[in-house]
């Protein structure tokens, strides 16, 4: 069974189902699994069961009435638990950022870890995936192919900042995708997507003919709202936490998701004052805290 076809099949799923459940543990193990063949693996023995089959049935008999009843197919829409999936960056090999012996991608994976507790306890009814949940490598494509086969209504990778040289302030950034010609946020984004600045260049170039429409709209409200709450988390512990703002990027990892869908820098590993803080349970919980609330307010905005 391809990614694809899980996709589809976990599309058309009823959500709350069991099936839908079996479906999405499929897909976390796919992310676990550290090579596609094995992945394979895993997919092809579990879907043999004959269980998954007959629900599989069920749930092509739902689809079928679902469009006979499209009232009662939106209404349901609108009642249903969103999902979260939330990206460690990095991973495996692949550090991202390193200073003084911590690393982007374990710091990325703790508070991606933390979050997804904080958002569970918050409210049990979330549905929240990670796109890795070890210290291995997913490439960006998969990545986002994860988000939209679970079915996502919020992405958020996360990331930890570091910069060239001396850097006075640190601080908090979120990004949105978006083409940019900014040189300082190409060389940012050919780090993180793993590819030369020129290609990055050329990145830029097909993402100026996307569409700027509701999806666009959408991860700008995701984007100044975990903006928001992040910096506030972060300055629980350091008060004089630099706002650095929603900005614009091409970042490859954001490109193939369909929902609303960000990249947050949390802190800078290269700041002293924030690398040592990084190092305490305190702020990583201040900041995990900031993420998950970031995504509440942003899921349920105040009326
Ligand atoms: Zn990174």
């Amino acid at each position: 069974m391809s990614l694809a076809s899980l996709q589809e099949a976990i599309e058309r799923a009823p959500r709350g189902s069991q099936c839908r459940k079996d479906l999405l543990r499929l897909l976390d193990a796919m992310s676990a699994g550290e090579e596609g063949t094995k992945s394979e693996g895993v997919l092809k023995s579990v879907l043999d069961l004959r269980r998954i089959g007959s629900q599989l049935e069920e749930m092509e008999a739902i689809a079928r009435q679902s469009t006979e009843e499209p009232d009662a197919l939106q209404k349901k829409r609108l009642e249903r638990a969103p999902t979260v999936v939330l990206d460690p960056g990095h991973g495996g090999n692949e550090y991202g950022a390193t200073s003084e012996g911590l690393r982007e991608s374990h710091l990325a994976l703790e508070l991606a870890k933390r979050a997804r507790e904080m958002l569970r306890e918050m409210n049990p009814e979330i549905e929240v995936y990670l796109t890795r949940d070890g210290d291995y490598r997913v490439s960006l494509e998969q990545r986002a192919e994860l988000a939209n086969a679970a079915g996502a209504d919020v992405f958020v990778s996360i990331h930890l900042n570091d910069a060239k040289g001396e850097i006075r302030r640190g601080g908090v950034t979120t990004f949105v995708l978006d083409a940019s010609n900014d040189a300082r946020l190409l060389e940012r984004a050919a780090r993180e997507n793993g590819i030369s600045i020129e290609e990055v260049s050329e990145l830029s170039l097909l993402l100026a003919s996307f569409d700027r429409g509701a999806r666009v709209s959408a991860s700008l409200r995701l984007a100044e709202s975990l903006q928001r709450s992040t910096l506030r988390g972060g300055r629980s512990v350091l008060p004089h936490l630099h706002d650095r703002g929603v900005r614009r990027a091409a970042f490859q990892v954001l490109i193939g998701a369909k929902m609303p869908a960000v990249l947050l820098e949390a802190s800078f590993l290269n700041v002293p004052e924030e690398r040592e803080a990084l190092r305490t349970e305190r702020y990583k919980r201040a900041l995990a805290r900031g993420i998950t609330r970031g995504i509440l307010d942003y899921l349920y905005p105040a009326e």
